[in-house]
């Protein structure tokens, strides 16, 4: 087989077979074929889609580059949470302790940054000293001991999700429902889990813009997890601004802590305690949906939370002081606000540029080999129905680099519309998808 060809039947529109789907995955994993023909291949599947007879063939071909993770010994439920991706969307970090510290397991496999969104594992890089490349075996034995760990794909789990997610980040074709799907699922499917919460973004920073490209998402990535024994809920929720009050990869470890520590933004609060209550509900520590929130609400005001998540810390090899002490957390040189140029009501906001004017700042990846600056970021002072007055901050931007951060706030500014009528802010959990 020559993956020219296999390029070529998709540039025109043709439809894949299995042993074609196959071939690609297993090859480009071994590092058999290179990069750039690879990117081509993306680039045409971003234009002429796949089937959803090819997608689940790619999902199925992406989860079995690598192993299955087998938790059959570990007592209990299995659940983890995956989101499709946004800006400030930073839920994992506190629903991994939360739930596992109410006693259900959630083998957590993330992703780095991709496209404008933030990702799991560079949050977590930004605690000096934590390491998310655990091999499989400590991975099994972290998760014996304490029900829950946060690590990446690797050479021998979901290989071929490794090098296509970082290949998507840098050509332009993160934003395609079969690829979406494909990673999402070849992931979720290898972790040894019994059931699935995915958060599906919809809106100006999610990689679904429309409520019913989100709802699409969502059914095919439910159906493909139920046809493989899963039992899978999907949230659709709201990203057309940015998830609580700050991004940027440190900045939301500590905005995590805070939410740990019973405070926090009221939108990160809410979408957490319903994802944790779904993930309680399905890991059956809880008998209801309310009973669900309620045991989630005890493991915030217990610290029983926070607590698991200073003991992940600690076995990953992190520096849990950052826990009390902010200032132990990279920390950029400079900061300087961002003003409104005039007066109103803010009507919408483009998140997508706003996702990219971190990138910009270095939150993100312009190639394979970027160095992302996990000390940048960005503070939100407006939402969506809050009035304006010109020359009040629309944002602190938090750099390193003066040309950056210029480039940055004016990519800020043009992100934010303005006008006379106050604006209804948008409602954050929009719809439930059980298949
Ligand atoms: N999260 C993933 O793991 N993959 C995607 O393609 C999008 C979000």
């Amino acid at each position: 087989m020559r993956a020219v060809e296999i390029i070529r039947k998709k540039r025109d529109g043709e439809e894949l077979s299995a042993e074609e789907i196959a071939f690609v995955v297993r090859e480009y994993s071994a590092d058999r074929i290179p990069d750039y023909q690879v990117a081509a291949l993306l680039m045409a599947v971003f234009q002429r889609g796949m089937s959803e007879s090819e997608t689940a063939l790619l999902t199925e071909a992406m989860r079995a580059s690598g192993d299955v993770v087998d938790l059959g010994a570990l007592d209990g439920r299995k659940v983890d949470k995956h989101s499709t991706g946004g800006v400030g969307d930073k839920t994992s970090l506190v629903l991994g302790p939360a739930v596992a510290a109410c006693g259900v397991t959630v083998p957590m496999i993330s992703g780095r940054g991709l496209g404008h969104t933030g990702g799991t594992l560079d949050k977590l890089e930004s605690i000096p000293g934590f390491d998310v490349r655990l091999d499989l075996d400590r991975f099994k034995r972290q998760l014996a001991s304490a029900r829950l760990a946060f690590i990446g794909q690797t050479r021998s789990l979901v290989p071929a999700d490794r090098k296509l997610y970082a290949l998507r980040d840098v050509t332009a074709t993160v934003e395609s429902r079969p690829l979406i799907v494909a990673s999402i699922m070849s992931k979720k499917l290898a972790e040894g889990i019994d059931a699935l919460v995915l958060d599906v973004k919809t809106g100006s920073g999610a990689f679904m813009k429309r409520l019913e490209d989100s709802e699409s998402l969502a059914r095919a990535m439910v159906s493909i997890g139920r046809a493989c024994g899963k039992e899978v809920v999907a949230l659709i929720t709201d990203m057309n601004q940015p998830l609580g009050e700050y991004a940027g990869n440190a900045h939301e470890v500590l905005e995590c802590l805070e939410v740990m520590k019973g405070r926090g933004p009221d939108d990160l609060r809410a979408l957490t305690e319903e994802l944790c209550a779904w993930c309680l509900l399905l890991g059956e520590a809880a008998g209801t949906l309310e009973e669900a929130r309620d045991l989630y609400r005890r493991s915030i005001e217990s610290g029983a939370a926070l607590a698991k998540f200073e003991e992940i810390i600690r076995l990953q090899g992190g520096d849990p002081a950052v826990i009390e002490d902010y200032g132990r957390l990279p920390q950029a040189r400079h900061r300087r606000e961002v003003a409104s140029p005039g007066d109103g009501f803010l009507q919408s906001m483009d998140t997508e540029a706003v996702g990219l004017a971190l990138c910009v700042l270095g939150a993100g990846r312009e190639t394979v080999e970027s160095v992302i600056d996990p000390a940048v970021g960005m503070r939100f002072h407006k939402r969506i129905g809050d009035s304006v007055r010109r020359g009040e901050p629309l944002a602190t931007l938090y750099y390193n680099d003066e040309g950056r951060a210029q480039e940055a706030a004016r990519r800020l500014v043009a992100a934010c519309r303005m006008g006379e009528e106050r604006a209804e802010p948008p409602v954050l959990i929009r719809r439930l998808i059980r298949g």
